[in-house]
């Protein structure tokens, strides 16, 4: 079987292949809409999203939904009013280049064609720092342009008005909710919902802002290497001498709230700020008020106290922090000793009289509380200044019929240390990822009616068990958070994660990390999991404000927190312990669920878009797209742009490809499938239209159908049959509907085919060669024998010449030979060798034969060394005649002759009678010994003859 989830190597092909099949397709930078990326898979879109931000097109349109790169440089050009206008006149603005202007258009023709539902929102949703405020900031200058035409000029300047304060709104709130984070310089701590207000007409008349879950707690404490909220550092740095007098700032002053003080970011611009409060009718002593009381916390944030030795006392202030304790009271027009009294001393009432105990706090209670104190002035300062901008610019319910709601979303968080807050977060998020997925949903369906498929086959990925978990009746983690603020009782942090353990076991999305040793429990959200610590949930929830700050803050003198913490008895705040009385606890989590529920009703009757803001990597530079972060951001885009939200079926390719892709995998189907009769989708294939180019290909598509229950049994390991059912794959009308684990597998059934036929190639190459090779031996064997053929020819041709060379010669020689034996025979006298005693007894025959012989001893020599001729004895016989030996006495000498094998006559030995050396040059006796004085009556002239004969000569 396939191992194709581990096997990365093939993942790698496959990459290499869509590369491939990627790269003969239309240049990726100019497809506007991720859907037309054929196939539609993660490898696909990230290589079209990458291609068009280098290409520096940063919108892009995935379905219904747009994704908007940050480019992380100003592209002036991007966003001027001409381009405004030039999306606002076009007849169709889908056509144009995709753009956050795209957005807003639809929008605005959407409320002006009144076909219900005519409000519309639109969703911008996005991890932090990946351009969310300035989408929205963006939108609104939009609409100030777009929505602004009215007739004369006295609306004009109305108009021009609300939507300069509309959008003087952007600048007060980012400056009061924004700070800068590890990942963003300008951060939205908050979330808000713009509600942007039109008339009959399509004008804007007023908008209103609602907003969500500010980040109190960063006032009084800041992570490392972040900052504060921007306005802090915007007073620091931008007040005149005489404001930082008033406002005891002086220049290079330390305040422990202020961290890194020294990085100016373009967001540190306080005459902006400034200049927004007056627009939208703060009034320049309203804002030094304002600016007061920020100076105020400021210098409550340096009050340290000491710790006391004894309980009974309270903690006192150290000695350099006694100073900020008097600017703090100052600036916040309050008693010094009331409000170092009420920071170091709890109160507590109790019985029927409600008598009241002092108790000293401890100093980390101390600081809780001077922390306490501050988050409380912000928030409610923050609230006050939402409602201040509400009140500018908001307009009267009748003068408005429609809106177009911006909704700026704080994205999905996950951190190491997560608590309450990302909890409300991340369940916010869920709930927009519910409803953009009901809506994606609706868009989907008309998509597969278009494709003439049906709808009930799509299996998608639904949140609601996760939502379950989270606010689900009874019992939910927000309904387990709310009581034990409501129980009111002491409870721990293990205490409080074994309780959500054992009521949600159930749960699908809850998990345990074992290996955490903090108490925690882990929500499996959409996006991911995420653990959260059990460890002051509860107190954060229950987000205590003691009466006593509330009261004492009450009594303050200073304009603005007069009208923040008014007296009013009948005013009961929310900050009230509740604990005693009957009301139900409104803690941190009820609350955010109530307006949460609040903003969905709202987006419900809408007609919803969405804007995915996409940072490109994480350092914020410009013409750099990181992969790997994308794919990494948070939530996943693989949940949130359209093709990829539904894993289940991923990926669709378009008739015309799929089957140039695939057709090759015609060869695995099995000879005895009989074509329809296949397990595979004949149910999803539509109805043919008979003349489309499509119902060509239907054959094709159909025969590819038919392989793929061969390919999912080779997929399929022994013991998972059941898993071996493959997931969906639909056929529309112009489409082939996918899953990606299909795709995977029909990739793998390619490669298969493939290799198959590489394998034939090769096979009938190595066949082709060795044929080859065979014939080429053959015929340099042949060419060999050939000439070593000729070469015998020539040697033997050589050697007859040679031969009869030799011949010649020896004929010669032996004429020569013969004519200087009878030359030297010349001088012989035949008298001398008659007269010589013969001792011997011989018969008369053999006397007459060795006379002969001896009138002819040169030749009798010759003769009897000739291994042919004559007999042993003949030659012995000849040899005693040409030598005349006595033939009476034998023992006195002996006669060896040359054996018929062996070369002649080696040596012939006599008595020794003084020899002398006889050279003879021409005779074929190399030499030979005679008597020097030889006797004229006895044969004594050869003592011997040595013949140097060693190989007869066979002629
Ligand atoms: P978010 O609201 O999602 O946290 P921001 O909207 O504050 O992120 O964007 C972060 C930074 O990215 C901005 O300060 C700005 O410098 C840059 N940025 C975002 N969108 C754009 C854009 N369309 N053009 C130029 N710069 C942008």
């Amino acid at each position: 079987g396939h191992n194709l989830g581990s096997d990365g190597q093939a993942r790698e092909y496959l990459r290499e292949d869509l590369q491939e099949f990627l790269d003969g397709e239309v240049l990726l930078y100019q497809l506007d809409d991720l859907t037309r990326v054929n196939p539609v898979t993660l490898e696909t879109v990230l290589r079209c999203l990458q291609a068009r931000y280098m290409a520096d097109r940063f919108c892009t349109n995935a379905g219904c939904t747009l994704v908007a790169l940050n480019p992380f440089k100003p592209i002036p050009q991007l966003y001027s009013p001409e381009l405004m206008r030039e999306y606002h006149a076009a007849p169709q603005p889908q056509k144009l280049k995709p753009h956050v202007f795209t957005v807003g258009e639809q929008t605005y023709r959407n409320v002006k064609s009144l076909i219900e539902p005519v409000n519309q929102s639109i969703v911008v949703s996005g991890e932090s720092g990946a351009g969310k405020t300035w989408t929205s900031r963006c939108l609104m200058k939009f609409y100030a342009v777009v929505a602004a035409s009215p007739a004369s000029w006295e609306t004009h300047k109305i108009a021009e008005r609300i939507e300069q304060r509309i959008l003087n709104s952007n600048p007060v709130m980012e400056a009061f909710g924004n700070a800068c984070t590890l990942r963003n310089n300008n951060s939205s701590r908050f979330g808000k919902f713009i509600q942007l207000q039109l008339n009959r007409a399509q004008q804007m008349t007023g908008a209103a802002v609602q907003t969500y879950l500010l980040e109190k707690t960063r006032v009084a404490c800041q992570a490392s290497s972040e900052r504060n909220f921007h306005i802090f550092y915007q007073i620091c740095k931008g007040a005149s001498e005489d404001e930082r007098l008033q406002w005891h700032l002086p220049e290079g002053a330390a305040f422990s709230w202020l961290p890194n003080p020294e990085r100016s970011l373009e967001e540190d611009c306080f005459e902006v700020t400034r200049e927004a409060m007056l627009h939208l009718g703060i009034d320049t002593p309203t804002q030094n008020n304002i600016f007061k009381v920020l100076a105020g916390l400021l210098h409550l944030g340096n009050i340290q106290f000491a710790a006391s030795e004894d309980e009974a006392q309270p903690c006192q202030p150290m000695d350099d922090a006694k100073c900020s304790v008097r600017t703090a009271s100052l600036l916040l027009g309050l008693p010094e000793d009331v409000l170092l009294e009420t920071v170091q001393i709890r109160t507590i009432r109790a019985g029927r009289q409600q008598q009241v105990f002092r108790k000293p706090c401890p100093r980390a209670e101390c600081d809780t509380r001077r922390d306490c104190l501050a988050k409380l002035i912000y928030a409610r300062l923050f609230d006050w200044l939402v409602s201040v901008i509400n009140s500018s610019i908001c307009a009267d319910t009748d003068s408005w019929t429609t809106f177009i709601g911006l909704l700026d979303v704080y994205g999905f968080e996950s951190f190491p240390d997560n608590s309450l807050e990302q909890l409300c977060i991340n369940y916010a998020n869920e709930k927009l990822q519910q409803h953009f997925v009901a809506h994606y949903l609706r868009a989907q369906q008309e998509e597969y009616a278009v494709e003439g498929l049906e709808w009930s086959f799509v299996n998608y990925e639904d949140n609601q068990a996760c939502l379950d978990l989270i606010e689900g009746s009874p019992i939910s983690i927000c309904s387990l958070i709310n009581e034990e603020c409501r129980l009111n009782r002491p409870s721990s942090a293990a205490q409080l994660q074994t309780r959500i353990e054992t009521a949600l076991a159930g749960s699908p999305c809850l998990g345990h990390n074992k290996l955490s040793r903090e108490p925690s429990f882990i929500v499996v959200h959409y996006a991911g999991p995420v653990r959260y610590h059990t460890a002051g949930l509860v107190e954060k929830n229950k987000d205590p404000v003691p009466p006593e700050l509330t009261r004492l803050l009450q009594q303050s003198q200073d304009p603005l927190l007069m009208g923040l913490f008014p007296t009013n008895p009948k005013e009961k705040t929310q900050e009230e312990p509740s604990g005693q009385s009957r009301n139900p606890v409104l803690t941190v989590v009820s609350k955010f669920k109530a307006s949460l529920e609040q903003l969905l009703q709202v987006l419900h009757s809408t007609t919803p878009h969405y804007i995915r803001c996409i940072k490109p990597n994480s350092q914020g530079q410009a013409q750099t797209f990181v992969q790997e972060e994308v794919i990494n951001t948070r939530p996943k885009l693989l949940c949130t742009n359209n093709s990829l939200l539904l894993p289940a079926l991923a990926s669709r390719i378009s008739h015309q490809n799929f089957v140039e892709r695939y057709k090759l995998l015609r060869r695995l189907r099995p000879h005895t499938s009989s074509g329809p009769h296949s397990p595979y989708p004949a149910k999803g294939l539509p109805e043919w239209c008979p003349h489309s180019e499509e119902a060509m290909l239907e054959p094709l598509i159909q025969d590819i159908l038919h392989t793929l229950p061969v390919l999912t049994q080779a997929a399929a390991t022994p013991g998972d049959s059941a898993e071996a059912m493959p997931a969906p794959m639909h056929c529309g009308r112009t489409k082939v509907f996918i899953t990606d684990s299909m795709l995977e597998l029909l990739e793998c059934g390619r490669a298969q085919v493939l290799e198959q036929c590489a394998r034939c190639i090769q096979g009938g190459w190595r066949r082709h060669r060795h044929r080859e090779q065979a014939r080429q031996r053959r015929a340099a064997m042949l060419i060999q024998a050939a000439i070593r053929s000729w070469l015998t020819r020539k040697h033997i041709q050589r050697l007859h010449a040679a031969a009869t060379v030799i011949k010649h010669a020896w004929q010669k020689w032996r004429i020569r030979m013969a004519y200087l034996a009878a030359k030297e025979l010349d001088g012989v006298e035949e008298k001398h060798f008659s007269q010589a005693p013969c001792s011997l007894r011989t018969s008369p025959l053999q006397t007459r034969f060795l006379e002969a012989i001896i009138r002819l001893w040169p030749l009798g020599l010759v003769l009897a060394n000739t291994a042919m001729g004559v007999s042993s004895f003949q030659r012995k016989l000849v040899v005693w005649a040409c030598l005349q030996l006595p033939r009476g006495s034998p023992s006195s000498y002996s006669v060896q002759t040359a054996q018929q094998d062996q070369a002649g006559v080696t040596s012939i030995r006599a008595l020794p009678q003084g020899s002398i050396k006889f050279h003879c040059r021409k005779s074929p006796l190399r030499y030979a010994d005679i008597c020097p004085e030889p006797s004229p009556y006895s044969v004594t002239g050869f003592n011997q003859i040595l013949l140097e004969r060693h190989r007869l000569i066979h002629m």
